[in-house]
């Protein structure tokens, strides 16, 4: 109905009764039935001579590399969380497309432009910090509510198991001497997660979060003088109240969970959460995930148990962990109206005259809309600043090895400091004192098509790279290549510095004269020509959204 001819849809989430106030497509006989599926349905009703491809999945899954990306016109992202947004963001960086970033929370929303070299993208700005409203020793010593578990489980317990560990060290940063012994138990818990694929590791952990731990605060006398002391658990003394832990737990989401039944799904859970984490290095907490909810709500169910705080359902403890801001339909339809005319303007050339929206309704205000200017890259951004290589090869025999000699070879285009580690996002595949990775192959260190790499130089004033994963066709007797990335769409002038097997393409000064030709609106390149006349691509990123439908309601 805008003009899209071409529309790729996804999403993973199913269609719940809660989600039919505000997503218009949906009815209730839709409830269960995967979101992206109705909504291309509904679509294909209203204007049939558009093309609309729904994806039920993840959009951070592997198959969805830099090149599948590269395949569209423009992005646009309606997503409900950080992790994601950051994924989208960097993929659109590397493909070098334009992505449209949206968010509404209750009353307020706001959209902008992302163009890699051209704008700001979402990392350039560092993002505020959660508020905790909880002071820091209540959730890790005292905890008096369930509120204060759930914080636990999910911000401390989990983040430091399966996700990104610097995000809480804010948990072990104290002077005070009683501190330096809680600091000592996270230390030795850090330890303990290196030990991941041990097949002990739920019983290690299990006595040392909610055995040990509580046995160094039980040490701590001063807090406990007013009030009630908490009880150690160890996982073997509950071994036998609770005879089999390999089948699955059956519970009601709603009822109100007993310890045994908590100790079987904190064991089922953890199960299944560490063979995911063997695949993906980081996974981030979403309450929807219900493994991660699972461990979440289980844990603080635990550790609610030892401080005799009065358990609850998992569905309450969703509630408490997602943080809920009610949706809004009309801020929903009001972003996602402005979200398409943005695309149509960038799609059309016109990316000069797209500016970031901000809606605020409510009070005296005059106005519900204000206009900013997109504001120019900033030069310290590590991610839109960074080189883009495109990396395929035989990921099977290609060993790490031959890896990093490729990037020391060609470390002048590649990689701009000689000594330099190689992470997949928070793992350190190689760096100058850890070579032990060095014989194994690519693919036995879980990297293969999808996976993002990163170069960071040693020296901290240097600019970092991307290694993009990508499956090739048709290059099956090609060892190793790399190149950097979105050339495919540009007549640069690139030439191979390495042919044959080897290949490195370069040339960015021609594409950043392209792009900052297109920012002044001077002259269209011959590159946005081709996208506004030839057949558009638009890629709808709805990935575990709760606002989905309305993008799809614009006329
Ligand atoms: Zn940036």
């Amino acid at each position: 109905m805008s003009g899209f001819s071409n529309i790729t849809l996804i999403d993973l989430d199913t269609i719940e009764l809660s989600n039919l106030n505000r997503q218009f497509l949906f009815k209730k006989k839709h409830i269960g039935l995967p979101k992206a599926q109705v909504a291309a349905q509904a679509i294909h009703h209203m204007s049939s001579s558009s093309c609309i491809t729904p994806i039920v999945d993840n959009i951070k899954a592997s198959q969805f590399d830099a090149l599948w990306f590269e395949t569209f016109d423009i992005a646009i992202n309606a997503l409900d969380n950080l992790d994601a947004r950051r994924h989208v963001n960097l993929m659109c960086q590397a493909a070098k497309i334009p992505l449209i970033e949206t968010g509404t929370a209750g009353y307020v929303g706001q959209t902008t432009v992302i163009q890699n070299n051209l704008t700001e993208c979402f990392e350039c700005q560092p993002k505020p910090v959660e508020q905790k409203t909880f002071p820091v020793c209540t959730i890790r010593n005292t905890p008096s509510s369930m509120i204060h578990c759930v914080v636990w489980a999910k911000d401390y317990l989990f983040s430091q198991i399966f996700g990104d560990k610097s995000e809480n060290s804010q948990y072990l940063d104290s002077d005070d001497p009683d501190d330096s012994k809680m600091i000592k138990e996270a230390e030795n818990l850090s330890k303990l997660i290196e030990s991941i694929t041990d097949p002990n590791f739920q019983n290690l952990l299990f006595d040392s979060v909610f055995g040990y731990s509580i046995q160094v605060l039980l040490e701590l006398d001063k807090l406990w003088e007013s009030r009630q002391k908490p009880t150690c658990l160890y996982f073997d003394s509950f071994l036998q109240s609770v005879p089999s832990t390999t089948s699955t737990p059956t519970f009601d989401l709603k009822q109100i969970l007993d310890i045994n039944t908590c100790f079987q799904i904190w064991c089922s859970s953890l199960k299944a959460l560490v063979s995911r984490s063997q695949i993906t290095s980081l996974i981030s907490f979403d309450k929807d995930d219900s493994d991660a909810l699972q461990f979440v709500a289980s844990s603080a169910n635990i550790r609610a148990h030892i401080f005799g705080i009065p358990n609850e359902s998992i569905f309450q403890i969703k509630a408490m962990a997602g943080n809920i801001i009610p949706a809004i339909a009309t801020t929903n339809a009001i972003i996602a109206g402005i979200a398409v005319m943005q695309a149509i303007k960038v799609v059309s050339g016109n990316i000069a005259n797209c500016k970031t929206v901000y809606y605020t309704y409510g009070g005296n205000r005059p106005q519900y809309l204000y206009k900013e200017p997109l504001l120019k890259p900033n030069p310290d951004c590590s991610i839109c600043q960074a080189k883009y290589f495109l990396l395929s090869a035989d990921f099977s025999t290609v060993k790490l090895q031959d890896l990093v000699s490729f990037i020391q070879t060609y470390q002048h285009n590649i990689c701009s400091d000689e000594y330099f580690s190689l992470l997949e996002g928070n793992r350190i595949l190689y760096d100058p004192d850890f070579q032990d990775n060095l014989p194994k192959t690519l693919e036995s260190l879980n990297v293969f098509p999808g996976t993002i790499l990163s170069i960071t130089p040693e020296d901290d004033h240097q600019k970092g790279s991307f290694l993009c994963a990508v499956k090739r066709n048709g290059n099956v007797d090609q060892s190793l290549s790399i190149e950097l990335s979105g050339n495919s769409k540009l007549d640069t002038g690139s030439k191979n510095l390495v042919p044959q097997k080897r290949k490195i393409e370069t040339s960015p000064d021609a594409v950043e004269s392209k792009k900052a030709e297109s920012l002044n609106g001077t002259t269209s390149s011959t590159d946005q020509q081709t996208k506004s006349s030839g057949n558009k691509q638009l890629l709808i990123d709805l990935d575990s959204n709760e606002q989905n439908t309305v993008y799809l309601d614009d006329d």
